[in-house]
């Protein structure tokens, strides 16, 4: 199981402007990965999938220079400690913060898949877990920014599928933001769980007039109205009304998550397995928000290998919360690359596969496929 080798392949693809969705932090031109791969003396090699951090070409440079000189001669099997040689090297001090924390989470999401392939199970039941049907919500980079006839057109497409949940872009001008919940909840009735997403966009005096409307809306959650870091807008807002506040995809390792947790404003726990420091970190941070009763609604992007190893954490841990299906039109990554998917099913649940280790598996050659384009993904 020692480890002989790491490799970080980043990876691109445009999207094309007729697909093109605008949401609070602009409008998408193009999606990225950073797929990890780490091979084993026994030959046994596995994959893990670290998020792009707007600049994949250098999260692949920081795995395939510090991390991997730091991670090749120890153990595959040896999680916590790979981990924490990482933290005591890299992150702690004088590291790249987030941009460690990202390029780490891949390569812990890659020795667990060594992990469960060498005892031949499925990754869910390693973790402790066992198959079952996780809720999904549809999501992605999906009902963004269009005329409110339009986005509930749009919104009844996922419901027909089975989703009994979904996830509105808001973040533009609060009457804006406004007539789209109105208008989605109108038709799609009291049944379906209309959850949104701000990215970040919001002021203080939009959330003061947007969440009262969220209220009369039942909406599930208000995601992240505000950056993490702006814990007294949080504060404020949660006096606004009743929706619960979300956040964590731009929360990073367990020592963030305990402010998210303990200062008590933000209730919807959604750590991104690919960003906060992997399968190992998030398992953490799953334990921590269990002492608090607060569930688990992991931010997925953007290939199978991250999507597949949030279902077998959600089948692991005692407060799985929404999974987050990605229903972009286009996505490559999903549909081209990888050998599984996540289907949901007629009553909105999602299940993990069945092979062992993540579970998804790609040809290596096609990732020249997606060659990396550098630059902004969002304009
Ligand atoms: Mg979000």
């Amino acid at each position: 199981m020692k480890i002989v080798a790491l490799t970080a392949f980043p990876v691109s693809f445009p999207v094309p402007e007729d697909k093109a969705v605008t949401l609070g932090i602009g409008r998408a031109v193009k999606r990225d990965a950073v797929l990890i791969k780490v091979e084993t003396e026994s030959g046994l090699v596995g994959w893990g999938e670290s998020h792009a951090g707007r600049a994949p070409g250098a999260v692949a440079q920081l795995a395939n220079t510090t991390l991997r000189t730091l991670v090749v001669g120890m153990d595959a099997s040896d999680v916590v400690g790979v981990w924490d040689r990482i933290y005591k090297m890299q992150l702690a001090s004088h590291g790249m913060g987030a941009g460690c924390a990202i390029a780490m989470s891949g390569v812990d999401m890659a020795l667990w898949d060594i992990r469960a392939k060498a005892v031949g199970w499925p990754l869910y039941k390693l973790l402790g877990g066992r198959s079952k049907g996780i809720r999904a919500y549809a999501g992605g980079i999906s009902l963004g920014y269009q005329p409110p006839d339009e986005l509930a057109e749009e919104a009844a497409g996922p419901v027909a599928q089975g989703y009994r949940a979904l996830k509105l872009r808001l973040g533009d001008t609060p009457a804006n933001d406004i007539a789209r919940v109105v208008a989605v909840r109108k038709a799609l009735g009291d049944d379906i769980d209309i959850l949104t997403d701000a990215n970040a966009a919001y002021s203080l005096d939009d959330a003061r007039r947007v969440m009262p409307v969220l209220d009369d809306a039942q909406v599930g959650w208000l995601e992240e109205p505000f950056p993490p870091h702006d814990h007294r807008r949080y504060a404020e807002t949660k006096g606004y009304g009743r929706t619960p506040l979300a956040a964590g995809e731009n929360h990073y390792t367990r020592f963030e998550f305990h402010r998210l947790i303990e200062d008590g404003h933000i209730t919807i726990v959604q750590p991104d397995l690919s960003k906060t420091g992997g399968i190992t970190e998030s398992l953490r941070i799953a334990a921590l928000a269990s002492t608090w009763k607060l569930s688990i609604n992991p931010h997925t992007s953007s290939t199978g290998l991250n999507v597949a190893a949030s279902i077998h954490l959600l089948c692991s841990i005692d407060n799985p919360g929404y999974f987050e299906a990605d229903i972009s039109q286009h996505n490559p990554f999903r549909d081209e690359l990888c050998d599984w998917q996540a289907s949901v099913d007629s009553d909105g649940f999602v299940y993990p596969p069945e092979t062992p280790g993540l579970g998804v598996s790609f040809d290596e050659k096609d990732l020249a496929n997606f060659p990396l384009i550098d630059g902004p993904g969002y304009i």
